[in-house]
């Protein structure tokens, strides 16, 4: 059980003041815990990325360009697209006495447009100014205020990780009504240390990053983050050295298989495995094979072929007489898995089951009831095999895709469903060896360097979004050759009344194009609506599908060789490398077009030089670390560290063998953590749902 002084921080999100059932469901999705609603403390976790600071007011003239800026201006002329320019930009222009800008609207609502920018009246602009031939302009300003609002303008505003649909200013208000929420807590560090090192209490620490004084104020090297961040380390070190002593003492169970189903398994492929393959498998199977329990990693480029890793696996357990469970970071995912699987287990006689957030009461009991009593072989499921009442009769294996998505600990709590479970973690993100050993202590990695033969490169190009027309056309005749495209579109951010839900314009111009053969899905689609929309690209029905990030991780569509991603410049590099990864995975050439929108800053063609040079994953994660060093994280900005939710690593590695040596040295004076400042420690745990530490220490 959580101490009940914690109890405020994780009521649900939607017991906020001003957080409704929609606005709570959009939350739901922003805070992602895989189809569980969010709570209070998950917003508490979800620090701003950045700040805008409105202080500066400079003139238009003065004004430094490509940063986000407030301009006090006089509205002169409103432009109207017209005539053969029709479906050109909305332009306004604006003036004060030292120069001109225009606001440049694409898709826009003229009513709109009218009512929030009257000729001749003063406005206050805020957004990007930048300078397009020869002339400065903002695209879709973030904000067009008058006097009034101006007035309720805080001069430093966090900037929050959004989800389609959620604005800037709802996040920040329900941050603000979480931040009441805060208990009162006692202190689990030195308190002499901490006034040594200028870092304030956790919960001041939290004021101070969701509540900005000064764009410094959510730097990653702030004290405020710096405190959070070691709080989290210092969590999971505590964790971490727990369970792994714990599973140092209780030595696994040997699963040995004798390779009949995997026999099978291969029989039915229209492929052969690779070498690469081949090996990673042998790996995982010495390690069933043994006494000693099994933590290990296997890294893959996308497309490199793990999921048919993971199965071998799987099924080495079932040939053992036991289970396997595979997990996915989304519904999409699972579900694709599963497709995919049965017909593949089907013909080795395995039987495999789904279970996921979106299952209908009366089908999810027979799956349950199947699954205890060993009716199922293999489960695949999203973050709801997690969940109590999902019980095996003896689960062998479990298998964790795409681990990013997810904390460490959740995968060892997946440990817990079972008797000495064995762990197989999947990641497509390159992991140096270094932070591998601190995620996962001595965790084994295996590694998918090759990919299956017959792939042909991706010839990836960059073009400005002006030669859009171009891209269609060529569009017309690749798909009336058979193939078929992705077009992928980013959120529009921070402007509600400008949102032009970007996705859904693209699909209604293609739409015009290309009739029936065009296909949507976005993340605010239902469940089963987006499944159908999936299902019929899969099918090829539909031959392009224009669709959100939601498409990012894992989906697999052979035929599909095109990948449009608009606006790329707003995408991270691992994020586009992802995206392009959807494609050149059959026989057919593939290409990636990557349409931004001039002028590009420095880091962002940075980025599209990147991916035009390379597709190796490994590379790119590396320049992408780079390249993040340097600043500036224009638009979607990565979440940090995979399994952290305070700590990003590339910033605050250096604190953690000071959270190591300190956790150790705690629990070597109080295994028990039963001093005063060890019931802290177990606060801190509970915070951080650290829960099977804390389960270590109620067995005692
Ligand atoms: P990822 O590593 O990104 O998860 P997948 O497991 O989804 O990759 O595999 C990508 C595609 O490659 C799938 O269509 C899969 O069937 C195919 N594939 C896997 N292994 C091979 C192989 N040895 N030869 C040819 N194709 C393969
Ligand atoms: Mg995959």
């Amino acid at each position: 059980m959580r101490q009940t002084i914690l109890n405020p921080l994780f009521a649900p999100l939607a017991s906020l003041t001003g957080v409704g059932p929609k606005t709570g469901k959009l939350f739901d999705r922003l805070l992602d815990r895989g189809g569980e609603g969010a709570r209070v403390v998950d917003l508490l976790f979800h620090l701003p990325q950045s700040t805008i600071d409105r202080r500066e007011r400079p003139k238009i003239r003065d004004a430094p360009r490509d940063q986000v800026v407030l301009i006090e201006a006089r509205v002169v002329e409103h432009r109207v697209p017209q005539g053969r320019y029709a479906k050109g930009p909305y332009r306004v222009l604006l003036e004060d006495d030292t120069g001109d800008m225009q606001l440049v609207f694409f898709r826009a609502n003229a009513e709109w447009i009218e009512k929030a920018l009257p000729i001749g009246a003063t406005r206050w602009i805020s957004g990007r100014l930048e300078l397009y031939e020869g002339h400065l302009q903002m695209t879709h300003p973030d904000k067009i205020l008058d006097a009034a609002g101006l007035e309720r303008l805080p001069p430093v505003e966090p900037v929050y990780g959004l989800t389609e649909g959620l604005y800037q200013r709802v996040v920040a208000k329900a941050a603000g009504e979480a931040l009441k929420r805060l208990p009162d807590l006692p202190e689990w560090r030195d308190e002499a240390w901490l006034g040594q090192r200028g870092l304030p209490s956790f919960a001041r620490a939290l004021a101070s990053v969701h509540a900005p004084n000064a764009p410094a104020d959510v730097a990653l090297d702030a004290p405020a983050r710096v405190r959070l961040a070691y709080d989290e380390l210092l969590a999971s070190q505590l964790a971490l050295i727990m369970v792994r002593a714990r599973m140092r003492d209780d030595r696994g169970r040997a699963t040995a298989g004798d390779g009949r189903l995997a026999e099978l398994v291969l029989e039915g492929l229209p492929f052969s495995p690779t070498d690469a393959q081949t090996a990673a498998v042998a790996e995982i199977r010495a390690d069933m094979a043994s006494h000693n329990r099994m933590l290990r990693l296997l890294q893959g480029d996308v497309g490199s072929g793990k999921t048919l890793v993971a199965l071998l696996a799987m099924a080495t357990a079932v040939e053992a007489g036991r289970q396997a469970a595979l997990m996915a970071p989304t519904e999409i995912l699972a579900r694709q898995h599963f497709e995919r699987l049965e017909p593949q287990c089907a013909a080795a006689g395995m039987r495999l089951a789904l279970v996921t957030g979106r299952d209908s009461a009366a089908h999810r009991r027979r799956t349950l009831a199947a699954l205890a009593a060993g009716g199922v072989d293999i489960l695949v499921g999203t973050h709801a095999i997690f969940q109590d009442g999902v019980d095996f009769r003896d689960l062998a294996l479990a298998v964790v895709d795409e681990q990013h998505r997810f904390g460490v600990h959740q995968r060892l709590a997946l440990g817990e469903k079972g008797d000495r479970v064995d762990i197989l973690v999947m990641t497509a993100t390159p992991i140096p060896r270094t932070l591998v050993l601190t995620y996962f202590g001595d965790m084994d990695v295996s590694t998918l360097r090759e990919k299956p033969a017959g792939r042909q490169p991706i010839e990836t190009r960059a073009m400005p979004l002006e030669r859009v027309g171009e891209v269609v056309e060529g569009l017309k005749r690749a798909t009336a050759a058979g193939a078929q495209a992705y077009w992928v579109c980013p959120l529009v951010e921070e402007n509600e009344e400008l949102d032009l839900s970007a996705a859904r314009d693209r699909f209604d111009d293609l739409k015009g194009i290309f009739g029936e053969g065009v296909g949507l899905v976005h993340g605010q689609m239902k469940g089963a609506d987006k499944d159908a929309a999936m299902a019929a690209f899969q099918r090829g029905e539909t031959r392009v599908l224009v669709a959100t990030t939601v498409i990012e991780v894992g989906v697999d569509v052979p035929n599909a060789t095109i990948m449009i991603i608009e606006h790329a410049e707003r995408f991270g590099l691992a994020q586009l490398h992802q995206l392009r990864g959807r494609v050149g995975r059959g026989a057919g050439k593939s290409s990636c077009v990557l349409l931004y929108r001039a002028p590009l800053g420095e880091v962002a063609n940075g980025r599209l030089a990147i991916m035009r040079e390379t597709e190796d994953g490994f590379r790119i994660a590396e320049e992408d670390l780079r390249l993040r060093g340097e600043g500036e994280v224009l638009g979607s900005r990565q979440s940090g560290t995979p399994g952290f939710r305070l700590a990003d690593l590339a910033a605050h590695a250096g604190l953690l063998p000071a959270a190591r040596e300190e956790a150790a040295s705690a629990l070597r004076d109080d295994p028990e953590l039963t001093s005063g400042r060890g019931e802290a420690l177990r606060l801190l745990l509970d915070l951080f749902e650290r829960e099977e530490a804390a389960r270590l220490l109620r067995a005692g």
